[in-house]
């Protein structure tokens, strides 16, 4: 596709997508706080987040530690904000602390312990700042269908461990609604536990739920951050 088409088209649909959450933030009586688009560009060049910078997309999502990583230094002149979707190996932590200013996949304590190391690394040397980090919970009840994350139950322990952790930022939680299941249902059980979690850690009011298929059903439930990638770029290959 021409340069110029790529753009109109990405124009096109982050302007729907926009609209969409202006929407759904009116219909819950939230059109004074919109939540933060993520545009998440995983498998698409970085000439697209380009093109999206110049759109005014100030937040992108990825989620391998490899191709964000090119991209980001590749795209270091826009001064964007990099979030790291995907579950991460602790052996990673070192990479995503160089160009991540948040992760929204912690989901185990060996994973903190190694990106406050990493973290700790990178502010004695480039004097970055915090890393804000969500906790990934499961909202799945069957351990079969699993797509990530923390069960319920581990959330205070974690939370309580990255409050303590230097150089990390309790930002709140993230969640990916089940397949096959009601997103209603399973932003509702989110909502309880960030509820839960802002008890014990105030500041900790983050959410960051909702993609394509379901942003609506986010809002409605309080997110506040949107993770959004096929609505504006278009497919992408189901493997990888
Ligand atoms: C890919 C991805 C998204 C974006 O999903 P779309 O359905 O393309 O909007 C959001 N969150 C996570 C964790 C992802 O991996």
């Amino acid at each position: 596709m021409e340069d110029s088409a790529r753009t109109a088209q990405l124009a096109e649909r982050l302007a729907a997508v926009q609209h969409r959450i202006e929407a759904a933030a009116l219909a819950a009586g939230r059109a004074g706080e919109l939540p933060t688009l993520i545009v998440v560009t995983k498998f698409h060049p970085a000439a697209d987040i380009r093109r999206l910078a110049a759109l005014g997309v100030g937040d992108v999502g990825e989620n391998r530690d490899q191709e964000a990583s090119s991209k980001a230094k590749e795209l270091a002149d826009l001064g964007i904000n990099w979030h790291f979707v995907g579950q991460l190996q602790s052996k990673k932590a070192k990479s995503v602390a160089k160009y991540a200013h948040a992760l929204h996949s912690v989901d185990r304590p060996g994973l903190v312990d190694g990106l406050q190391r990493a973290i700790a690394i990178e502010q004695d040397t480039t004097g970055r700042n915090a890393l804000q980090c969500f906790i990934q919970v499961s909202l799945d009840d069957d351990a079969g269908a699993h797509r990530g994350g923390a069960s319920p139950a581990e959330v205070p322990m974690l939370a309580d461990q990255l409050a303590a952790a230097a150089g990390l930022e309790l930002a709140g939680v993230m969640a990916v609604a089940p397949l096959g299941a009601s997103p209603e249902a399973a932003f509702e059980k989110l909502a309880a536990i960030s509820a839960s979690l802002v008890a014990e850690h105030p500041a900790a009011t983050a959410i960051s739920a909702g993609m394509s298929q379901d942003l609506e059903e986010a809002i409605r439930f309080g997110a506040t951050h949107l993770r959004i990638g096929s609505d504006i770029l278009g497919s992408r290959p189901a493997v990888g």
